[in-house]
């Protein structure tokens, strides 16, 4: 019988009722340190007070209103968003799929304005954008799209650093690039600075427009306040989620206003996207998360976090490959099946994300203690100790 819950999840056998820092509880007490936080959503951890207060205090006086009505709290987070990067508009969603709608629903636009005929989204091998039918299109995986046909026609996935490809790729046809300078679930996979400066330079040639999404990668996770900031260069458009709500559902698109100038009045849309609340608790955020003092600490204790990995790749050289990955957006990949590495991981009481490569994720909290990294890299020790012992019985 199909449970209640449509079963399209292997779910690792853990409920927990409380949530506190980098920490997760169980009904009986047991804790858990979160090296996933949500798939890198919890960007502050759990429960952080400022994020708790500026949800309580939104929630006291007005939820929702819909998009028809001014909504202050919108305008507030949106006027942040600009102030710190490329963009000059947003819109907001719930998700990261949705701004991927909206991404490639801007892009196309965009040409269609212009009376070009340039349809195409050129992406890559390995990408993950949403599960819409237009961002599985977009990652072009078997995994992802197969029983979901027809697939929505105009992406050109590209394989995974062909230089050659990328540049035959990108046509008069191109309405834009879309790419993660940090690659998530395809394994933490960076993009180098040079080529994502390379790709900017293919798109400045054919007038592509450039997308990135920044929905696992952005909002401080590199220790820059958007990953591609470090690269120098800057998209026309990019998508962001995850870490902007800190748990709560929220995501935008951020926008050159070249790039946004087809999206007038009437072309686009969302019930709930922008409400009050979550534009509060984004806004609570951003004060944190963009300082630049806060940014520094990441990048302290992210440099702390990846000199005691490569240690203990060092030490486990038959369980671990290599430490991936930038700030704390890091990847252990693996020797040993990933997928036994997170299982050993959680028998003590680590949490870890898997993703492809065979790469566990390391998505902490941006916020983690010194003493937390110290307590990961102990039962990580005792994680690759475990797969060993298990490897060799
Ligand atoms: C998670 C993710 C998405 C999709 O976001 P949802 O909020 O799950 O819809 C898109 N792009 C990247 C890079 C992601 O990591």
């Amino acid at each position: 019988m199909i449970p209640s819950i449509l079963p399209t999840y292997n779910r690792a056998p853990l409920s927990f009722v409380r949530g506190e820092g980098s920490w997760l509880v169980e009904a009986d007490g047991s804790r858990y340190l979160d090296l996933g936080a949500g798939i890198a959503v919890n960007a502050l951890g759990h429960a952080h007070p400022a994020l708790v207060e500026a949800v309580t205090r939104q929630a006291q006086a007005l939820w929702h209103v819909s998009n028809l009505y001014e909504i202050p709290q919108q305008r507030e987070l949106a006027d942040r968003l600009v102030d710190a990067t490329f963009a000059d508009t947003v819109f907001f969603t719930n998700s990261g799929t949705e701004a991927c709608e909206l991404a490639v629903k801007m892009a196309r636009k965009y040409w269609y304005e212009a009376g070009e005929e340039r349809h195409e989204i050129v992406t890559f091998a390995g990408a993950f954008h949403g599960r819409s039918t237009a961002a599985i299109a977009a990652a072009g995986s078997e995994k992802m799209t197969k029983g979901f046909g027809p697939l929505m026609p105009g992406f050109v996935n590209v394989p995974w650093g062909d230089h050659h490809g990328t540049r035959a790729a990108i046509t008069d046809r191109t309405a834009a690039v879309l790419i993660e300078p940090i690659q998530g679930e395809g394994g933490i996979r960076q993009v180098p600075d040079q080529c994502l400066k390379g790709l900017r330079e293919l798109c400045d040639d054919t007038g592509a427009l450039m997308i990135f999404d920044e929905v696992q990668c952005g909002m401080g996770r590199t220790g820059r306040l958007f990953a591609h900031e470090w690269a120098g260069v800057t998209p026309d458009i990019m998508m962001i989620a995850k870490g902007i709500g800190g748990g709560f559902p929220l995501g935008a698109v951020l926008a050159t206003e070249r790039a946004a100038r087809g999206m007038t009045a009437g072309t686009h849309g969302s019930t709930y996207g922008g409400n009050p609340l979550a534009c509060a608790v984004g806004s609570a955020l951003m004060d944190i998360v963009s300082d630049p003092d806060f940014l520094a600490d990441v990048l302290r204790k992210a440099g702390l976090f990846r000199q005691r990995l490569e240690g203990l790749v060092a030490a486990h050289p038959d369980v671990f490959e290599e430490v991936r990955g930038s700030g704390l957006m890091l990847g252990l990949k693996c020797r040993a099946p990933v997928a036994e590495v997170v299982s050993a991981a959680r028998d003590a009481h680590l949490l870890l994300v898997p993703a492809a490569e065979n790469t566990a994720r390391i998505l902490p909290p941006l916020n983690i203690s010194e003493e937390d990294i110290g307590q990961a890299l102990e039962r990580l020790d005792r994680t690759a100790t475990t797969v060993k012992a298990d490897a060799a019985a």
